[in-house]
């Protein structure tokens, strides 16, 4: 039996997925080969690559004007290399903190361009969130304290450890650049308010080892400083994401999600799934006196659910029973401690419904 995974990512992925990777491991449509030991220049491998990418196009919806990528090296990598591709040194990124991973995208991009913190609860660059759980809420659009012709405005619209979701996404004069790497294909979104979309995979898409990056033409064509062409989108574009060699397998398999979902009903049929187990799981916590979630009702994630039992001291015999409930992945961040149940799209309404059941018994018997 596999068992029921809330990890945070690397996370569950779709098990009709994994058995077509697993049917298709030793012997890839007739190849007598893996598609892991081809080369990413054969014909068979540009045809996964392409396909790939017209699915999300449809899944998405994503305008003529964009351009996806698959790259290397995480989001992460992208805190660094959003601001070399779309910002020279003297101009300004606004930074819009609702949690540790805008926090670090914001540190990281000081080196490259000047930042401006528009929001954050947390009081950056104070690490206080490693002492309370400050990102409980979405600050308002109306306190967000935007540059004038700012290159750019970054936010995360999940983030992921604090459990904190942007439900809606404002209009604004500089080009939105969202880290979407915990809630992208979770929900049906406008591509086209956004200037730059990225997403590391190893949630909602695929394995970890690539990163899908949606962006607009007159980004790409910025180019406001000489970098070197590894790190360039304008180069990645004109190469079809393949300057160097791709994570051609972690690739596949993105192609074989998008499929899946596809196959669900595409992103609608998944947003309605996801707001069902989201809305399971909140109000059995906010009917417990046992159980707590401290983050806003509207900023409340779909996909990562924190939560806390009365004391921590509960918290090893709770993971103890989970273990053996066969329920995985539910110790909540360092920084933020109790619980966090993440419920991306491969997770299934029984596997919450589980979750449910076991929190409930622990709560009868603590
Ligand atoms: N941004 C968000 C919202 C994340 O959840 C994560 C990973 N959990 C990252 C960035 C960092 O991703 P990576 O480790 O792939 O660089």
């Amino acid at each position: 039996m596999r068992i029921h995974n809330f990890s945070a990512g690397p996370a569950a992925l779709p098990e009709a997925v994994l058995k077509q990777a697993q049917d298709e491991q030793l012997d890839w449509q007739g190849v007598g080969a893996s598609v892991m030991e081809i080369s990413h220049r054969d014909k068979k491998f540009i045809d996964v690559a392409e396909a790939a990418e017209s699915d999300l196009r449809d899944l998405m919806n994503i305008p003529a004007n964009y351009k996806v990528l698959f790259l290397q090296g995480g989001a992460t990598t992208q805190f660094a290399q959003v601001p070399m591709n779309i910002a020279a040194p003297e101009q300004t990124g606004d930074y819009v903190i609702t949690g540790a991973w805008g926090q670090k995208a914001a540190k990281e991009a000081a080196s490259l361009v000047k930042v401006n913190i528009a929001a954050d609860p947390g009081n950056f660059p104070v690490d206080s969130f490693a002492k309370a759980n400050t990102y409980i809420d979405v600050p308002d659009v109306d306190t967000w304290k935007l540059t004038k012709d700012a290159a750019y405005v970054h936010i995360t619209p999940n983030e992921t450890i604090h459990g904190v979701e942007m439900h809606s996404i404002p209009k604004l004069d500089a080009p939105i650049v969202a880290d979407m790497s915990s809630n992208i294909l979770s929900r049906e979104i406008n591509v086209a308010d956004y200037g730059l979309i990225y997403a590391g995979a190893q949630k909602n898409i695929g394995p970890s080892g690539i990163l899908v990056m949606i962006v607009r033409d007159d980004l790409l064509a910025r180019q406001p400083r000489k970098i070197p062409a590894i790190f360039n989108y304008a180069k990645h574009a004109e190469n079809g994401s393949m300057l160097n060699t791709p994570p051609t397998y972690a690739w596949y398999v993105a192609g074989l999600v998008f499929k899946w979902i596809k196959a669900q009903g595409g992103v609608a049929e998944i947003a309605k799934r996801n707001a069902a187990k989201a809305a399971s799981l909140y109000s059995y916590i906010d009917s417990s006196d046992f159980y707590r979630n401290e983050v806003a009702v509207r900023a409340r994630s779909r996909m990562n659910v924190p939560f806390f039992l009365p004391n921590s001291e509960l918290d090893a015999a709770f993971l103890k029973g989970a273990d053996g409930a066969k329920l995985m992945g539910l110790k909540g961040h360092r920084d933020v401690g109790g619980m966090r149940a993440s419920i991306y799209n491969a997770v299934t309404q029984e596997s919450v419904d589980a979750l449910i059941s076991y929190m409930k018994d622990f709560a009868a018997k603590a």
